[in-house]
């Protein structure tokens, strides 16, 4: 499989290096050249099908030749080996059609976790097969970093640096991060805000000699393995609940849109599904896009849901190309006008083509609270804030009552536990796995909000490494 970037500049890659590449040259994300089709006789199979069989026959056309098959398989097992659940996908039958699909069963306690622990698997392959070592450098507010330095601690072929703002994270998040004791995980508290430490990755990856010594790579949610690992929980989900013969619904708690972006590649590749809901806290940009066809950017505001708090959902311009018919200048022209003015119109053509299979809806903390609360009393079941937006925009807005929903559940409840007490009376226990959490040792390096200071202690860092080897 070759891969082309949306803007269309960039060169044609193969797999392992979009892997590698992350962001193309040309400021675009790759897409697939052709989404490979699924066949019925293939999904009719995959019902009662084991994850990481049915994993391996859909991710395998996108890696055609990349990786062995044995290899490939052998990651993927690896992969879900440290979830709790038999499957990294368990559902749960809500009754009156709905289902609840619980993605937060791995180590760190979030969906990331499920293309995550894939990731890191697969880097640490191709790595060591073109003898190749990378840095990997990120900024997070919470679930990004937890999951990927859990993917990628003890991998012989990477380091990992991960920024958060000092005082700035949940205790559950920080020590998620900073309890990891691999001698390849180094946590950073920058002084500042989630902003600053986004800025200062920036900053290190637009530093070509910086970038070049230390090899750098990132693992945000526009790599497009992420998206890829995350097609297969819609494909088996649907098989479940009656594909090919019968459609699917899905209602999706989304920030960056990469975890929806992966249902609508799963429709493309020939899944029946009907809706895709695409359910927002008060940002609400993405309702606002689906209504009227403008993208227009407005302030961010804190919510309950963290990991939604996002006003420009970098996966969305993968749709964008398929909407403007895979014509990269064009993309590059409105991802132009975007960054010139904050706001970009698509043609009334484009918008309805969205809207055969999206909605947008949007509940703000008010909203997100009673639906915790709701289900709690109806079930005597705790959601986590993601999850509530999603149910509530799921049981508001199906359009149809006779197709099965399943609502995506991105976080376990007690990686949000005050919301959740708030809301419910009672606080969530944390899964036997991570109980002792608040009792772990932590290592963490604070550092000023200093693009030097930071550069030199990553160089430091390195220096110590190449000598202790
Ligand atoms: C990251 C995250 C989301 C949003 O997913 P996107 O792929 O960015 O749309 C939703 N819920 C939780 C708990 C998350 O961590």
């Amino acid at each position: 499989m070759k891969y082309v970037s949306t803007r269309g500049e960039a060169p044609v890659l193969g797999f392992d290096d979009v892997l590698l590449a992350g962001l193309a040259t040309d400021g675009g994300l790759y897409v697939p050249e052709t989404w490979p089709a699924l066949a019925a006789t293939d999904l009719k199979r995959m019902k009662g099908m084991r994850y990481e069989e049915a994993a391996f026959k859909i991710m395998r056309p996108f890696i055609e030749g990349a990786i062995p098959d044995e290899d490939l398989f052998h990651i993927i097992e690896n992969a879900y080996a440290g979830f709790d659940t038999d499957t990294p996908a368990p559902m749960r039958d809500l009754g009156d059609g709905l289902w609840l699909m619980e993605l937060f069963h791995g180590p760190t306690l979030a969906f990331k976790d499920v293309a995550m622990q894939f990731l890191g698997g697969v880097f640490d392959h191709v790595l060591s097969q073109r003898g190749e070592r990378v840095t990997i450098i990120g900024a997070t507010s919470g679930d990004t970093g937890s999951a990927a330095i859990d993917a990628m601690r003890g991998k012989h072929a990477i380091d990992i640096f991960m920024l958060h703002p000092e005082g700035r994270v949940s205790d559950v998040q920080r020590r998620q991060m900073t309890s990891v004791m691999d001698g390849n995980v180094h946590n950073i508290a920058i002084d500042g805000t989630f902003d600053d430490c986004q800025d200062l990755v920036k900053a290190m990856f637009n530093d070509p000699a910086f970038r070049g010594r230390h090899n750098l790579s990132a693992v945000n949610s526009i790599n497009w393995v992420r998206v890829m690992a995350q097609i297969v929980y819609y494909i088996t989900a649907a098989a479940e609940l009656g594909a090919p013969d019968n459609p699917v619904a899905f209602s999706v708690p989304t920030g960056n849109f990469g975890n929806v972006f992966a249902g609508y590649a799963a429709s493309r590749m020939g899944l029946p599904i009907s809706q895709l809901l695409v359910a927002s806290n008060r940002n609400d940009i993405l309702t606002r896009f689906f209504d009227t066809g403008a993208m227009a950017m407005g302030d961010v505001y804190a919510t309950l849901s963290p990991s939604m708090d996002i006003q420009v959902s970098s996966n969305f311009e993968r749709l964008l190309f398929e909407l403007c018919h895979r014509d990269g200048a064009k993309v590059a022209a409105v991802m132009q006008e975007f960054r010139d003015t904050g706001r970009y119109d698509v043609a009334e053509s484009a918008l309805g083509e969205a809207r055969m299979l999206f909605d947008g809806a949007c509940y703000d903390d008010d909203q997100t609270t009673v639906e915790m609360h709701r289900h709690f009393d109806a079930t005597g079941e705790q959601i986590d804030p993601h999850t509530a937006v999603a149910l509530a925009a799921a049981r508001e807005h199906r359009r149809e009552a006779a197709i099965p929903m399943v609502v995506l559940s991105t976080a376990h409840p007690a990686k949000f536990g005050k919301a959740v007490e708030a809301a419910t009376g009672a606080v969530p226990a944390l899964p036997d796995k991570v109980a002792d959490l608040m009792d772990r040792d932590e290592r963490c390096t604070s550092l000023a909000n200093d693009l030097d200071v930071l550069e030199a202690f990553i160089d430091d860092t390195q220096a110590q490494n190449k000598g202790a080897a």
